[in-house]
């Protein structure tokens, strides 16, 4: 997708008045002028951003979402281990001779991390941010950034945080059978992330996770973005 100016979104900053910009399908918009993050949804409002894992001058900051839920498990079915193969020859098989179990009724409260921007990887990250347990190490206060804008806005981030944790419990080492959960978001607000270009992949920064150039659609723009610098500092 091209950059140019009939896709900008005209916004301005309902604090400070400035220019927000954007490509034509962002909602997420950072104000670097003074520092404000808004989500657009009828209209502006102001969300938090924090930003984590700052990086070095090759960084790039990108939206994500960090969303905290309850996660409600309805049912959960799982096959108990089994070594049905015919190399092991012998099979374990606990409980029921079918080995079908259910378990993990209940809630919990879990964190969820996944691209506010638009990439076809949202749900793979988001588990293996989950898996990986993604910590911010360090948040930088008083500083402020060039912030890439966000397209993945508010109710699609209840669903795709619900879609993460399916994809959670997928990926548990269990043999799962069907799964059952809703989720129930609490708090949600954006963790801007450094990322730096590595080979064909963005990679988060201090983190295993990349994320394949090939996945994100505004790659060309966000690339020629200027990269991550303290645009001011407050402090
Ligand atoms: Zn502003």
């Amino acid at each position: 997708m091209r950059y140019d100016l009939s896709e900008l979104t005209l916004l301005r900053c309902s604090n400070c008045g400035s220019d927000l910009d954007g490509l034509s399908t962002d909602v997420i918009f950072y104000c670097c002028e003074c520092g404000k993050c808004w989500i657009s949804d009828e209209r502006l409002s102001p969300i938090d951003i924090e930003f984590v894992r700052v990086g070095g001058s090759d960084s790039v900051l990108l939206p994500f979402w960090k969303v905290d839920a309850s996660v409600i498990m309805q049912d959960r079915i799982s096959r108990r281990e089994s070594s049905a193969s015919g190399i092991s020859g012998f099979r374990e098989f606990t409980g029921r001779e079918m080995g079908l179990t259910e378990s993990d009724s209940g809630s919990r409260n879990v964190r969820f991390i996944f691209p506010a921007f638009s990439t076809s990887l949202v749900l793979s990250t988001g588990v293996r941010m989950h898996r990986e347990n993604f910590l911010p190490e360090k948040t930088e206060h008083g500083k402020r950034f060039r912030v890439i804008g966000g397209s993945v806005g508010k109710d699609d981030a209840a669903l795709l945080a619900r879609a993460v944790a399916v994809g959670v419990e997928v990926n548990r080492t269990d043999y799962l059978a069907s799964v059952d959960l809703e989720i129930e978001v609490f708090s949600a607000s954006i963790y801007a992330i450094g990322c730096t270009p590595d080979k064909n992949v963005l990679r988060i920064n201090g983190s295993e996770i990349g994320i394949l150039f090939a996945a994100i659609n505004d790659c060309d723009d966000i690339l020629r973005q200027d990269k991550v610098f303290p645009v001011n500092s407050t402090s």
